[in-house]
């Protein structure tokens, strides 16, 4: 026996997501997007789970791409964040890796680059995130460069949305009308949208979408949305009950003792903690599912336990499954309750914590 804090990763569920979001715009290419151990659910596991379908993976660095070439993923694969020395060219073009570029200055690197073969490159615009890119009054300067040279063997052009998630404001249509105009007479494969762009922006699908958090069965929407309904949780986090106690009014449970029993309550410990990626902010009421029947955290998570109310529940002893999240409690759920996204809960996930692939 070992302890029970274990992450489910549910290959069937990813392949779904990757055909849902694949069959937003089906005359097009879907890139899956498993940087960050796609989202920590095992960016290997995930590049094996959809190498037959999908057209290229998305990774942030280098070291994440190294990571998938020595597992033997031969796919196209895009750094999404470019290279960050000049060095990284060389292995770049060794190991056939698209790559962004995102300012002037990296096109002269590039330009001075010794390398093997031409490089496929994602040249990004800012179009108003106003983190990475050219300037739209500069891309196309940027672009006739780039393309230009020997190094290069392709040149896509690539923008990326702040406010995707948040359909009702204007901000991506204005992006997207600022690359559409700044790009004017290119011929080139564009790429617009992560998941909320692919979900809710018809016209920012383009040759290649990039779906991340979609594929693991989050919705990138505060709200719920049409084609988030149709997603399926790809990760459940479970664990067991490791202990009982019955409290009498006036006990206090956990830390700083922040919940004291108003009437008598039955309290289960376990095994799930911040260290194992569990918020810390899930406070008194998040909702958890025991044996399948509803209930809620109680008092403070620590750093390998929490507290969960067990009171007026049916046969619940030690070892009773929990659910932290997963297809009983959506992560979006508790990602809210938390004051944050389903984004760090996944990738938030540590090592201690048991994978298992189904
Ligand atoms: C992470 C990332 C994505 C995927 O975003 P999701 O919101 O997870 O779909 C797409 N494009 C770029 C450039 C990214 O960095």
């Amino acid at each position: 026996m070992a302890r029970a804090a274990t992450a489910t990763i549910h290959l069937d569920a990813i392949r779904h997501n990757y055909r849902l979001a694949k069959s937003m715009a089906p005359e097009q290419q879907a890139m899956a997007i498993i940087k960050a151990n796609a989202y920590g659910h095992g960016a290997i596991e995930v590049a094996k789970a959809l190498e037959d379908e999908a057209a290229a993976f998305g990774v942030a660095c280098i070291e994440e791409a190294v990571e998938l070439r020595e597992a033997g993923i031969a796919k196209p694969i895009l750094l999404l964040e470019g290279f960050f020395t000049p060095d990284e060219l060389a292995y770049i073009s060794e190991q056939n890796l698209w790559c962004a570029v995102h300012s002037p200055a990296q096109i002269e690197q590039i330009a001075a680059a010794d390398v093997a073969n031409p490089i496929h490159f994602w040249l990004k615009m800012d179009s108003g995130m106003h983190r990475l890119g050219v300037l739209p009054s500069e891309y196309r300067q940027a672009y006739d460069r780039l393309v230009a040279l020997p190094q290069a063997a392709s040149v896509t052009l690539m923008t990326h949305f702040s406010s995707a998630d948040e359909p009702e404001l204007p901000v991506t249509a204005e992006q997207v009308a600022t690359f559409d105009a700044a790009t004017q007479g290119i011929e080139a494969p564009v790429s617009m949208a992560n998941s909320a762009g692919t979900m809710a922006h018809a016209t920012a699908r383009r040759s290649w979408q990039r779906p991340g958090i979609m594929l693991y069965g989050a919705s990138p929407f505060a709200a719920p949305q049409e084609i988030a309904d149709q997603l399926k949780p790809a990760m459940s986090l479970t664990s067991e009950v490791i202990a009982i106690r019955d409290l009498e009014p006036g006990e206090s449970v956990g830390y700083s003792c922040t919940f004291t029993c108003e009437e008598p309550m039955r309290i289960g410990t376990v095994a799930m903690g911040y260290a194992d990626g569990y918020p810390r902010y899930a406070g008194t009421g998040t909702p958890v599912m025991v044996n399948g029947q509803k209930s809620r955290i109680i008092g403070r998570v620590s750093m390998d336990m929490l507290a969960v109310d067990l009171t007026g529940l049916e046969g619940i002893e030690c070892g009773a499954h929990v659910e932290l999240w997963g297809e009983q409690i959506s992560a979006n759920e508790i990602a809210d309750r938390c004051g944050t996204i389903p984004y760090t809960l996944f990738t938030g996930i540590t090592r201690r914590v048991h994978k298992v692939y189904k």
